[in-house]
């Protein structure tokens, strides 16, 4: 038996095919799980009692198990789920002006040890499969009560580093049958998988792109993600443009504020220089700091003056705020104690 939250539309559609049924039950499929979120295929309707078995014994409808919630202050929510082979994920629920959206975790682990980040502490055990990046959306909606607008992939894990799974996932809760989130209202954040990022620039959904640059330059950024030894900074530009000219949008870059080494004011006119004709809008995001990590949150003031030059030179930028970092939910504190190693 399989679980039917790995089978994309493409695939329900052959499996229907296979059984000598018309390919359209493969977005009732769809419409079942994720818009009516069935716990049993005796709740579809639409279908002749003979299907309905046949699924029963073809398919599970599998759940994940939350073993841990949390609530912030500010109504941010964590939720850690065990899978079936025993590791642990961990997903957060943020309420923002428009809506609620989720930040997915992609892998079990994450290999690309970036030097500030928690996640990266823990080494990647595997790839996420496509049900248990949907369910993530199913469970934190049914727990919350909530109906999810905006999904982020920026839990644990590369999503490019996971990118079949990933576009998978993509696809499935776009679907306009299911639980249609608009492809504006996902973003998917990756460290500079170069190869990736212009292979995603062929992909028909218009889903947001956010790279996590954190630096203006090789010397700083090969400090602190060993990705830009394999894809310097120059590289990745150079995907950024191709990427930007290909699918007319808008890049987000991610640059996280790290005391006294990234971000003075001379980093800050570097960085307005390499993004300078570049469709982009740059994030700043406050540094959550990680215990055994020697990075600090920059001043309030050194941030405040970094934004001004990056608007002094005419770049699109932003401050993030930050959410949930009283229960370790904050941007890049995902890290599971119960996680495996
Ligand atoms: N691997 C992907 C997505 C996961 S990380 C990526 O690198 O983009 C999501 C974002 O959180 C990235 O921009 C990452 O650099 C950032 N991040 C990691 N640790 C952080 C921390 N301690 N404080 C603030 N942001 C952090």
């Amino acid at each position: 038996m399989e679980s039917i939250y790995n089978f994309t539309e493409d695939m329900l559609k052959e499996y229907w095919l296979s059984k000598g049924e018309k390919p359209f039950r493969a977005s009732q499929i769809i419409e079942w799980l994720y818009r009516h979120q069935i716990t049993s295929f005796d709740e579809i309707t639409n279908m002749k009692k003979s299907l309905i078995e046949e699924l029963k014994q073809d398919f599970t409808l599998d759940r994940l198990d939350c073993v841990a919630n949390q609530k912030s202050k500010d109504g941010t929510r964590k939720f850690l789920f065990q899978l079936e082979d025993g590791n642990f994920i961990e997903s957060v629920l943020m309420h923002q002006e428009y809506g609620y959206s989720v930040c997915v975790t992609s892998e079990v682990g994450c290999n690309m040890d970036c030097q500030f980040c928690a996640s990266g502490m823990k080494k990647k055990l595997r790839n996420l499969e496509v049900k248990e990046m949907v369910l993530q959306i199913l469970m934190v909606a049914k727990l919350s009560k909530v109906r999810v607008s905006h999904v982020v992939i920026m839990g644990i894990g590369e999503p490019f580093d996971n990118y079949e799974n990933v576009i998978s996932f993509l696809k499935l809760i776009n679907h306009p049958l299911g639980l249609e989130i608009g492809a504006r209202h996902i973003t998917v954040s990756t460290c500079g998988l170069v190869p990736k990022i212009l292979e995603y620039a062929n992909f028909d959904l218009q889903v947001n792109l956010a790279i996590s640059l954190h630096a203006p330059n090789n010397k700083i950024r090969n400090q602190l993600m060993p990705i830009n030894k394999a894809y310097p900074i120059e590289q990745l530009l150079d995907a950024i443009a191709k990427y930007i000219e290909k699918t007319n949008r808008r890049v987000t870059i991610e640059y996280i504020l790290l005391k006294g080494i990234n971000d003075s004011i001379a980093c800050a006119d570097e960085l307005a220089t390499v993004l300078h004709g570049l469709n982009v809008y740059v994030n700043l995001i406050p540094y959550n700091e990680v215990a055994g990590k020697p990075y600090e949150r920059s001043t309030k003031e050194d941030m405040i003056a970094f934004f001004d030059w990056l608007k002094k030179r005419r770049i699109n930028v932003q401050l993030r705020k930050e959410q949930g970092s009283d229960i370790d939910a904050a941007c890049g504190q995902l890290r599971s104690k119960h996680m495996k190693s």
